[in-house]
């Protein structure tokens, strides 16, 4: 393991209250809830017989996740997919594939349902059925949880360690990861609605639910803004994706695009939900108990070298123009691609190229070692003094494939 795993560059004021992985600047962590028809079921249970509305849900994992899946492979990217037991139930065929092609299947729920105003003996009912039915396909117990509409009761943390979990993805209090407090070691892995693809595509007549439908242009927009800004306070950005939104064909092309620019950023790790986890939980990711940021340099030493000492990413993010200027270029390739294709032969962000490192990381966090400066290189990752990750060309089929005789053996 690494002795020394370098901090995120933060700014001047506040340093992450974690310690990533050495070369890691700022987390990108995919998940997408898969909840097909349980979405508008839990809306309103007469919309089981309402065959339009449950169509919106069924494109999900018909249409959805297949091209999402190849999304992920020409990026040779890992993500979490939580699914509510009911659609693992309805369609095991679909949820056994994303696990087959190496992505963390994570409890969601059985059918979407809030939890609000349950007995503990129900929530925890509901919890076992999910993960009996989810183990039942995959073949292991999920250790991911994230509530329908994020919204955990006060026994939600005490039953997850129950039953084994070693994260949930619900809470919006900070930027960074943290320990939920007590043992076993359970990880938050914080959420915001402005990261949810729901608030800009999702759309319904009944229950009405109208919102506006974004162009993808700017939910883009907004999310290279945000992440450009989390990436200068070190911090962690949980994408909270649905197939059956994200997976129209514009954007999963604009999906794409934020792929490319974070990686045009140095240091960005993409990630998912348990290898994540597996860092956080770990003695070298040092993290807290409550998600706030650390003290900077600027007020732990005197002014002069604290300024000198501003990393990188905080001089870039005071020049607008910079990222400005990246992103025209990956909205520029995308459009010029037209389709969404073309760029399996980026490299590999490290959460990939960790496929079966990560395995490991797994079932001890503590043993989840970064690559030294070679490995930082081979993953595309750049150091803290360079100025982009786009430098090698480790080729992604290589990687998946392997990523898939492992998982078979
Ligand atoms: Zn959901």
């Amino acid at each position: 393991m690494n002795k020394k795993p370098a901090r995120g560059r933060p700014g001047p004021g506040v340093r992450p209250p974690i310690t990533w992985p050495r070369g890691v600047q700022a987390a990108l962590c995919l998940t997408f809830d898969l909840d097909a028809e349980t979405a508008w079921i839990s809306r309103d249970p007469e919309n089981l017989h309402r065959l339009a509305v449950m169509s919106q849900g069924a494109y999900g994992p018909k249409v959805g996740v297949p091209l999402l899946l190849d999304f992920l492979d020409r990026h040779a990217l890992r993500a979490t997919f939580f699914v509510p037991g009911w659609t693992a139930e309805r369609y095991p065929d679909v949820v056994a594939e994303v696990h087959r092609r190496g992505h963390e299947i994570g409890h969601h729920g059985y059918l979407h349902e809030p939890l609000e105003g349950r007995s503990r003996d129900e929530e925890e009912e509901i919890l076992r059925r999910g993960v009996q039915i989810l183990e039942g396909i995959t073949g292991e117990r999920p250790v991911g949880y994230r509530a329908p509409r994020y919204e955990i009761t006060r026994e939600t943390i005490g039953l997850l360690r129950t039953h084994g979990f070693r994260y949930a993805s619900n809470l919006q209090d900070t930027l960074w990861p943290y320990l939920h407090p007590g043992t076993p070691a359970l990880v938050e892995l914080p959420t915001t609605w402005i990261f949810d693809d729901g608030p800009y595509f999702a759309y319904g007549i009944r229950p009405p639910l109208y919102r506006q439908i974004y162009p993808p242009a700017a939910v883009l927009s907004t999310w290279t803004e945000e992440l450009r800004g989390m990436h200068a306070v070190g911090g962690a950005v949980t994408l909270i994706l649905h197939p059956q939104f994200i997976g129209r064909p514009s954007r999963v092309v604009m999906l794409e695009a934020l792929v490319e620019y974070a990686r045009t950023l140095p240091g960005v790790w993409l990630t998912h939900g348990r290898e994540l986890a597996g860092w956080v939980a770990s003695d070298a990711a040092q993290a807290g108990t409550d998600g706030r940021p650390r003290p900077g340099p600027d007020r732990e030493a005197s002014p002069g070298p604290a300024r000198r000492r501003a990393g990188p990413a905080l001089r870039a993010a005071a020049r607008p123009g910079t990222a400005g200027r990246a992103r025209g270029r990956v909205l520029g390739a995308a459009a010029r691609r037209g389709t969404a294709g073309g760029a399996g032969d980026r490299t590999p962000g490290p959460g990939a190229r960790r496929g079966t490192v990560a395995g490991g990381a797994d079932r001890d966090p503590g043993a989840a070692a970064w690559p030294d400066t070679a490995g930082r290189q081979a993953h595309g990752i750049a150091g803290p003094a360079s100025g982009r990750a786009t430098g090698g060309r480790a080729p992604a089929s290589s990687d998946t494939s392997s990523r898939r005789r492992s998982r078979r053996s």
